[in-house]
């Protein structure tokens, strides 16, 4: 089957005839349709500092996808060939305390698909039954196949009960802008969301937001008096993992407030703490979904109307992958497909 791989350990990307891989009893092969190209995929493309730490060659990447099943193992019920699939990205090891629990996303020892073992951007993928998310209601195929990313802007944004409130999100790339559609969706009363890329901004307009904002023009604290708020944010959600967001969002926020942080830093920053504490703000990290109620969730937006159609704003055969990442690594789009039907 043709793959995306990363072959070696240098910038770049390898598109190749490798073996299928083989279902065991307690897994799940899935015929690839769609993919969705992640910001991880980017830096083990481009090689740098984390990739090389983080990802062993060679690697078929990817773990945002939507496909159909070809085949399950012996084990395996409640899944049947020809159902229409998305898959949990995050493998598990089912035996820490949290995993005991039943609080899976809470795992210590997570391997993520695509990044510690092979990935989606292939004809075919196998993942374990416990993974894989049967699409039961009818579905969009290419925001089926970006669930993934859609999970994390979930998590995040419903992390802390947002209706009626005043919800500031900064950092407006695809996850954040989704997070603004679901605040919005789910009955925030503004929803602002910042970010230097005017295209980004105007992304997130058409995805619901109250008021996208460019920081290298105007600051937030000049948007909430533009928008009548007297005592700051209630909820932030941090996308960017930018050291002066997080410093503007602490700034902006009104006592009590609670911040969901899902964006990544590169490296260790000074905040504000004592703001923090004499402001009695939490705040709370946020990585990959919870399984599987996020996924219900996103499940149940959709079918009340939540609408992700404008963040995806480019398509390619997989065959033309290298135009696909270099029109992802620019910067100047929302999510990116690649069909691997075509
Ligand atoms: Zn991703
Ligand atoms: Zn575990």
């Amino acid at each position: 089957m043709k793959a995306l791989v990363k072959q070696h350990a240098e910038p770049g990307l390898w598109l190749l005839d490798v073996p299928e891989p083989e279902a065991g009893p307690g897994d799940v092969l899935i015929k690839v349709a769609r993919t969705g190209i992640c910001g991880t995929d980017l830096h083990i493309r481009s090689w740098d500092g984390w990739a090389q730490q983080a990802v062993g060659t060679p690697l078929i990447l990817g773990h945002e996808f939507v496909g159909e099943v070809a085949g399950v193992g012996a084990d395996v019920a409640d899944i049947a060939v020809g159902d229409l699939v998305s898959g949990e990205g995050h493998l598990v090891c089912g035996k820490c305390r949290n995993c005991l629990a039943g609080r899976r996303h809470l795992c210590r020892s997570t391997v993520g698909l695509g990044v510690g073992r092979d990935g989606a951007f292939a004809e075919y993928v196998v993942l374990p039954a416990s993974n894989v998310w049967v699409h039961r209601t009818k579905v969009d195929l290419d925001v089926a196949a970006i669930f993934d990313p859609f999970g994390n802007a979930v998590h995040t944004a419903l992390s802390f009960p947002l209706v009626g409130e005043d919800v500031l999100i900064t950092g407006a790339g695809p996850i954040g802008i989704m997070a603004a559609a679901v605040a919005k969706h789910a009955g925030a009363r503004n929803v602002v969301i910042t970010d230097v890329s005017p295209y980004r901004l105007d992304l997130a307009r058409k995805a619901g937001a109250t008021l996208a904002l460019n920081v290298a023009e105007s600051g937030i604290a000049e948007a909430q008096r533009s928008l009548g708020l007297k005592e700051g944010f209630d909820i932030g959600l941090e996308m960017s993992g930018r050291p002066e967001a997080m410093r503007d969002m602490v700034d902006n926020m009104t006592h009590g407030g609670r911040i969901a942080m899902l964006g990544l830093p590169a490296e260790e920053f000074a905040v504000d703490w004592a703001k923090i504490v004499t402001s009695m703000i939490t705040v709370k990290g946020i990585y990959g979904r919870e399984m599987f109620e996020t996924w219900y969730a996103m499940t149940v937006l959709l079918e009340g109307g939540l609408d992700l159609s404008p963040v995806i704003t480019g398509k390619y055969a997989y065959q033309d992958f290298d135009a696909a990442f270099d029109e992802a690594a620019g910067g100047h789009c929302g999510k990116i497909i690649l069909d691997w039907t075509a």
